[in-house]
């Protein structure tokens, strides 16, 4: 800028004329996407002067242009003007966090599916009808990565096309926007926003349920970007039939493209993930203590990523040095990690095979009496449940199955739950299980 200035002292007709007009003047923004130079002079007089004086203004742009060696346009500012250029808005740096990128995100199991079909939206940004998941629908419980991912889809794009505009909001932005559109007559603009976009990013979705203004919003804005082959990503907590009072027409559209749910993480990933923050924070964290976090630490990441910072809070503030010992101490009240007594396939037989007064013998047996067969089902489920087993070390506990009878054991069990006096005897179960 100083450069510009240099220049423009040079160019100016006069020195009064520069000190007057051009003297003051600071930069306040260059947007490359749409080639824009924001300036910010010190009055509205100035503002008015220099852009109702042609002259001027293209002295400006020359001095501009010969610094940067680009053609950008030039828009003059008050301190007082927030940046309202029309794209801005869709710029995702304004509104995606830097680090939810696929580059971070770590595959397993629980979510190799949902990351999937998000590289393969997030790919095929030219022509969405190629994916196959208009919209890609999201679902899974807290923390699990669903926000990461659809924040991924948005970095993704906008990196291999910045022109492309790519809007992120929370159904409560979308929401609020709306309502405030109305109240101050400004619908038009609300609609012209949503409309134009070219990815509509919409997270948890679900709290559109029970608004009805929103979900008719909602509803000819998703018509209007679908119908133009514009990609639209949607997350929630539950799949779209499961969401109370959501209309009807809106839970079709959702299904009309492709729905993937992210489940929780298995040990292995868990393991990956805290290595893979460890690695990006620069800390140095003994495995054994990897492997107790993540042992100890199993509903969600955002919990996991939580217990190892606090780890490393901890340790730093102390001795310096991160053991499991310290893990622990630290994490102790929290998530329960006093000396956890481990609940294994064995002690699951144990529990199951007294309160039907089996033996552990006669659940690992060929047997497959009804009252035998239906009480190893249920400590195959619990199992299940319970322990990081795969299904096919589950069939191995128990006499050595085939998984896909333990996949059936398990359904089954799951079936049977919809009976509450049933599922309140397994859960007394699980209960005493892990006391
Ligand atoms: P959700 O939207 O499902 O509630 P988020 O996307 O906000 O969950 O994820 C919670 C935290 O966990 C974020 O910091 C996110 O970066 C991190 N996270 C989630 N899944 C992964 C993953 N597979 N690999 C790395 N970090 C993850
Ligand atoms: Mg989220």
């Amino acid at each position: 800028w100083s450069r510009v200035m240099t220049v423009l002292e040079r160019q100016s007709m006069s020195q009064v004329s520069f000190d007057t007009w051009f003297k003051d003047m600071k930069l306040k923004e260059i947007d490359e996407a749409n080639h824009r130079f924001y300036v910010l002079v010190t009055s509205d007089f100035i503002k008015h002067r220099i852009e109702n004086n042609p002259s001027q203004l293209r002295t400006l742009k020359r001095c501009i242009g010969e610094v940067t060696e680009n053609d950008y346009d030039v828009i003059i500012m008050t301190a007082g003007e927030s940046l309202q250029h029309s794209d801005d808005e869709y710029k995702p740096e304004s509104r995606l966090n830097p680090k939810y990128i696929f580059e971070n995100f770590v595959v397993g199991k629980s979510n190799e599916f949902a990351h999937a079909a998000s590289l393969s939206v997030a790919e095929n940004y030219k022509d969405p009808s190629l994916a196959h998941s208009n919209p890609l629908f999201i679902y899974g419980g807290v923390g699990l990565g669903k926000t990461h991912l659809m924040q991924a889809i948005g970095h993704f794009v906008y990196q291999q096309d910045p022109s492309k505009k790519i809007l992120y909001v929370t159904s409560e932005q979308f929401t609020n926007e709306l309502i405030n559109s109305i109240q101050t007559n400004k619908n038009e603009q609300f609609r012209n926003k949503y409309r134009k976009v070219d990815v509509l990013l919409i997270d948890d979705i679900q709290f559109i349920a029970d608004k009805d203004r929103t979900q008719e919003e909602f509803f000819h804005t998703f018509n209007e970007l679908h119908g133009s082959n514009k990609q639209i990503v949607l997350t929630s907590d539950k799949p779209p039939k499961d969401i109370q009072s959501l209309e009807e027409r809106l839970i079709s559209r959702f299904a009309w493209g492709l729905v993937v749910d992210i489940g929780t993480p298995d040990l292995e990933t868990r393991i990956a993930i805290l290595r893979s923050k460890a690695d990006s924070e620069g800390y140095d964290v003994p495995m054994d203590v990897i492997n107790f976090i993540a042992k100890n630490v199993k509903s969600n990441i955002r919990e996991l990523e939580g217990a190892l910072s606090r780890v490393m809070a901890y340790s730093k503030l102390t001795t310096g040095s991160i053991t499991e010992q310290t893990a622990s101490i630290v994490l102790r009240d929290i998530y329960n990690t006093k000396k956890e007594k481990l609940i294994d396939a064995k002690l699951i037989k144990t529990v199951v095979a007294k309160h039907y007064h089996l033996s552990i013998q006669e659940l690992d047996s060929k047997k497959r009496t009804k009252n035998i067969a239906y009480p190893r089902q249920i400590a195959m489920y619990i199992t299940r449940e319970l322990t990081d087993l795969s299904l096919p070390k589950i069939g191995e506990e128990f006499g050595g199955r085939d998984h896909t009878t333990v996949i059936h054991a398990y359904n089954k069990i799951r079936e049977d739950m919809d009976d509450t006096s049933f599922k309140i005897k397994i859960n007394a179960l699980i209960k005493e299980i892990k006391e």
